[in-house]
């Protein structure tokens, strides 16, 4: 189980700073789980009473990339979104009418057909992105 204490430890191994911000940041990520924009994160820092430029936003999401603990993910031509990497892979359903997103989690169909791109190719897939397009209950 993907514990916030195992993250905050990692970073503190690795010799890296814990520093307000960044607890906080991956307060917000983890606590949501799900596609996060910069600008969202910024106004529930500032909520919480933590004020941070889009400077210090952006050097934050960058280390948390680089480390591995959040990835991005750009949905279609509009914003890119960042998630906290967890154990459970989901994908996303996009509506394209309200914008809104959902979570979904799709068995193991994807890791067998990784498999086979293996045998076929010879090409090891190390990571994948898939976002769904469509309308959601409300827009349908
Ligand atoms: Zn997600
Ligand atoms: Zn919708």
């Amino acid at each position: 189980m993907l514990d916030i204490d195992n993250i905050f430890e990692k970073i503190k191994l690795d010799g890296h700073r814990l520093t307000k911000i960044r607890k906080a940041m991956i307060g917000i990520l983890f606590a949501d789980k799900c596609l996060l924009s910069a600008s969202e994160i910024r106004t529930r820092l500032s909520v919480s009473g933590l004020s941070a430029d889009r400077t210090t936003v952006y050097r934050e999401l960058g280390f948390l990339l680089e480390k591995n603990i959040i990835k991005e993910i750009r949905i279609a031509d509009r914003k890119t979104y960042y998630e906290i990497v967890s154990p459970e892979h989901h994908h996303h359903l996009v509506c394209t009418k309200c914008n809104s997103v959902q979570e979904i989690v799709m068995g193991n169909h994807l890791k067998r057909q990784e498999d086979r791109i293996y045998k076929k190719a010879r090409f090891k897939v190390l990571a994948h992105s898939l976002e769904f397009y469509g309308l959601c209950r409300n827009c349908r």
